[in-house]
């Protein structure tokens, strides 16, 4: 009989996601007239730009003429979108890159949870705590998390980087050295942000200590501040030490379609057990070459109609919208009585709880008394103990009437 990867069968049963699914659905059963409101769930509600799904129709089109028709695409992606990342997104900060160094993708989650594939077992890793749960479980099924503590939670191969109330939820530097460090700014779940000099740290960090920095920038979108990065290769040497992922998702109601990007510079290695120095460019095409088959062309177009005078309006018109929205809840929690972070420069708000209520508690009387859902901190490791995650990404009427609800509940 074939055998299993037992590494798997160390991941809670199951993805934190589902276990909300089901105590909404175990709810929804037992009280089937009541309306819940959605204010914690990650996923975007404005429709795509018409933009993106024009150019989409347009190459569901081309797909039906002999003519026009296209199979299997380059690996990395077309030229077309590409070459619109590096022109729209890096070459405008003054960052360049070629086409070879830009991996076109279906989005944030499969790279970031696929990257560990090209790199060793014996790798020690960094999250910030808490953390999108993801960077994690994506090693434990590599055996490179170690093994879970049942006391605290953690896993004992992983440093947890403490983003806590009396930080601000900014993570400081750690004392020790760390192979693989995931950083996500604007971060998911806190949605704080880090600065251009705060996250200069972590690049002379990893410079010094040959650490490699995965940066998730899913939320680069939304920033607002002009002292805070979009890119981490706005960062002098950024490109000798991260990786940068990048998603539609969020930006332009890709979370159906699926597109996203993956930027792996030309100047990064890492080395075999003997010192010899290798590409992580080249390991990754390597092994996209072998894994991937390339993001559909459909998707593809309509992303590059993200970068046109149409999308670009639509795209910032949804934004600006979700970050009003952000606003306009954080102002209402903070009325509450709440303590909240966030907001600024991502559509997420990390809510202390009252009275040191745990997150799956405080989520439960949520449910069932308000009828609102957020989401327990404590998904996003040890360290969202005591707090819930909400998000703008409901529409205003449901943000305003969720938090009436709230505030009656409290
Ligand atoms: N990275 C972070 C931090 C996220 O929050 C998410 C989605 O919620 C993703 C990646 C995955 O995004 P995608 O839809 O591009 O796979």
């Amino acid at each position: 009989m074939a055998l299993v990867n037992e590494h798997f069968l160390k991941l809670p049963g199951n993805y934190f996601f589902s276990d909300i699914a089901k105590k909404i659905n175990a709810y929804k059963v037992t009280h089937p007239k009541n309306k819940l409101l959605r204010i914690g769930i990650g996923d975007v509600t404005r429709p795509m730009p018409k933009a993106c799904t024009q150019a989409m129709i347009q190459a569901a089109e081309e797909l039906s003429r002999s003519e026009t028709f296209r199979g299997y695409g380059p690996e990395q992606g077309y030229d077309f979108l590409i070459e619109a990342i590096i022109k729209n997104e890096y070459s405008v900060k003054g960052i360049s890159f070629s086409s070879s160094e830009i991996f076109i993708s279906e989005g944030a989650k499969s790279d970031t949870g696929g990257i560990v594939d090209i790199l060793r077992h014996d790798n020690n890793l960094g999250v910030t705590d808490p953390t999108y749960p993801v960077y994690i479980d994506s090693n434990v099924m590599w055996g490179r998390a170690g093994i879970l503590e049942k006391e605290t939670g953690k896993w004992s191969n992983v440093t947890y980087i403490p983003c806590t109330e009396s930080n601000n939820f900014i993570p400081d530097i750690p004392k020790q050295r760390i192979d693989i460090l995931y950083l996500c700014y604007p971060n998911n779940p806190t949605g704080v942000s880090l600065t251009k000099a705060e996250l200069k740290k972590w690049v002379d960090y990893a410079l010094k200590n040959d650490t490699l920095i995965l940066f998730d920038a899913a939320y680069e979108r939304f920033i607002t501040r002009p002292e805070v990065p979009h890119s981490i290769y706005e960062i002098r040497g950024a490109k000798k030490c991260a990786i940068e992922f990048r998603s539609y998702s969020k930006t332009a109601g890709f979370t159906g379609v699926r597109c996203g990007y993956t930027v792996i510079p030309k100047e990064l290695f890492a080395t075999t057990l003997s010192g010899e120095k290798i590409s992580l460019n080249q390991l990754w095409l390597r092994r996209q070459s072998t894994k991937f088959n390339g993001t559909s062309y459909i998707s593809q177009r309509g992303a590059a109609a993200i970068y046109t005078p149409d999308g670009i309006k639509e795209v910032n018109e949804n934004i600006a919208y979700y970050m009003k929205n952000a606003l306009f809840m954080k102002n209402k929690i903070q009325e509450i009585g709440l303590n909240v972070w966030g907001g600024i420069d991502s559509p997420y708000l990390w809510v202390k709880t009252p009275n040191g209520e745990s997150s799956w508690k405080f989520f439960e009387r949520m449910l069932y008394e308000a009828n609102v859902i957020v989401t327990p901190g404590i998904g996003f490791g040890p360290g969202g103990e005591g707090f819930v995650r909400m998000a703008a990404f409901c529409s205003m009427e449901e943000s305003e009437a969720a938090l009436e609800r709230i505030a009656r509940s409290i």
